[in-house]
């Protein structure tokens, strides 16, 4: 049997469409946006609807989606990635309309994808959180649900599911509880980064593709083919930030990888359930997630990894034991996929900052605005980050500023140098991986289970 490929399934489904030209020469433009993922042609996009005058240059070095906006998992949340810590400071009315922002972001980019005419499988079918492996799941998620309704959620944002319950959206091996949430939608997300792109191409936006940034200063973006001068510079360049000389260190690169089957035959489907464009997830320090794909396959991401001084990976291909232990987390959910061939197992680059909550980093005096950080909550994240970030350039005092991720280059936290950075993650890693492991094994005594859960809460709370 062939291997799968290690193309993002997502950006095989798409049909060829000639590039748009590099950057020949110097220009000038109002803003230029640096990458042609979802911050920057979500960006592009709303300061056209706000500002149609505006002249807007976006300089992709590969092709638009090439980075993390075509390769993830297709989950649009309403939320954001350490959000309670985000808005701790805020008074209990400013935080109220902070979350009514943040949980509205999925009907928001349905909003937009319904009069744009878009089509990128966008379903609004929520999301299971699920207790799947073993029984203390059931418990954290419960304390979580208590969490949610003391902070102002109700019945309609979160609300319990007996295991009876879920198994009418969900049918997993050993179902424990879930919790069901209608702040999640799924999209097939290079479908929608290149939607983006033709669209923000008719409203007059320039993108140069194949046009590398090496440099970021003041009102300016570099290539080797030449420059563009504006008076805002937009690095929208999330986990390759690392990559560009002026915006390097304001989030490191982690890497997050996913399996698919092949389209499974309606009966799987019976047996399985997800009929309605739920995305799933198992409730676990590493979280493995999922959605069922307009062709019905099962697309399932498990577990990520962090490179020695935050380098890249790239290619991506994944060895063949990444793809097994993937494919066995999926089995221990799903056992009745044993026969499914895995067609596709790929992987990308995401970008966390130091506070592991996402950030607008405005440094006026340059005319540069950088957005990213989001922890692997991306693709509904960079949509409000682009109306914050076209708020800001036409100067409005929009509701959407009203959350609390605004900072500047001298506020910013930075990341412990290495060898630390790296030590740090691999010894938080180890501990989720050593409870997840204690927990999972039924046999696991009593002691053992509540050592491991101390340790890996502990290490967890290094994550601040
Ligand atoms: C495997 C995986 C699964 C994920 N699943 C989810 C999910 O289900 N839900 C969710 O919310 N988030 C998810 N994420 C995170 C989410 O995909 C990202 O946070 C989001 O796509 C970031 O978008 P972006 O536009 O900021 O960055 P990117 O999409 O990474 O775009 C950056 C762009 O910059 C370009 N570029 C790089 N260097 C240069 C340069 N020198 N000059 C010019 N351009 C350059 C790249 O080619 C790329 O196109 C996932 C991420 C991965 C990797």
């Amino acid at each position: 049997m062939s291997p799968p490929s290690s193309n993002s399934l997502w950006m095989e489904q798409l049909q060829h469409i000639a590039p748009a030209p590099p950057l020949a020469g110097d220009t000038a433009a109002d803003v230029v946006i640096v990458g042609a993922g979802f911050t920057g042609l979500w960006t592009a996009y709303y300061l056209k609807q706000r500002a149609p005058q505006l002249d807007i240059v976006v300089l992709e070095a590969h092709s638009a989606g090439h980075g993390a906006s075509g390769r993830n998992g297709g989950w649009v949340i309403g939320e954001l990635a350490g959000e309670e810590r985000l808005l701790a400071g805020l008074a209990p009315a400013a935080r109220d309309a902070s979350l009514a922002l943040l949980r509205d972001i999925p009907a928001e980019v349905g909003r937009v994808l319904a009069k744009e005419g878009l089509d990128c499988d966008f379903r609004h079918g929520g999301v299971l959180y699920c207790a799947a492996r073993y029984p203390e799941q059931a418990g954290w998620l419960r304390q979580q649900l208590a969490h949610w309704h003391a902070h102002g959620h109700g019945e309609q944002d979160f609300a319990w599911l007996e295991p009876a319950a879920l198994q009418q959206q969900l049918r997993l091996a050993q179902p424990y509880g879930a919790v069901f949430s209608p702040h999640v939608a799924t999209i097939q997300p290079a479908r929608l980064v290149r939607a983006l792109a033709r669209r923000v191409q008719e409203l007059g936006v320039r993108l140069y593709e194949h046009s590398a940034v090496r440099a970021i200063r003041r009102h300016e973006a570099e290539t080797a083919h030449g420059r563009v001068r504006a008076n805002w510079v937009l690095p929208a360049l999330e986990a390759y930030s690392a990559g560009v000389a002026g915006v390097r260190g304001q989030q490191i690169a982690v890497q997050s990888m996913l399996i698919a089957t092949e389209p499974l035959p309606q009966q799987l489907w019976d047996q399985i359930g997800l009929a309605h464009g739920q995305a799933f997830s198992e409730w676990s320090r590493l979280v493995s997630y999922g959605q069922r794909t307009r062709d019905n396959r099962l697309v399932f991401g498990a577990r990520g990894g962090y490179r020695f001084r935050g380098r890249l990976r790239t290619p991506f291909v994944l060895t063949a034991a990444e793809i097994a232990m993937r494919r066995q987390l999926m089995l221990e959910l799903f056992p009745m996929l044993a026969p499914a061939r895995i067609t596709h197992a790929w992987g990308g680059n995401l970008g966390v900052a130091r506070g592991f909550a996402p950030q607008i980093v405005v440094d006026a005096a340059n005319g540069v605005i950088c957005a990213g950080g989001y922890g692997g909550e991306g693709v509904g994240a960079s949509n409000l980050a682009a109306r914050c970030m076209a708020a800001l350039i036409c100067g409005s005092s929009d509701d959407v500023l009203q959350i609390p991720w605004l900072t500047t280059p001298a506020q910013l936290r930075q990341w412990e140098p290495e060898p630390l950075r790296w030590l740090g993650y691999n010894a938080i890693l180890r501990s989720f991986d050593w409870e997840d492991r204690v927990l999972r094994n039924a046999h696991s005594p009593g002691w053992q289970r509540r050592l491991a859960q101390q340790l890996a809460r502990r290490m967890a709370g290094l994550m601040q």
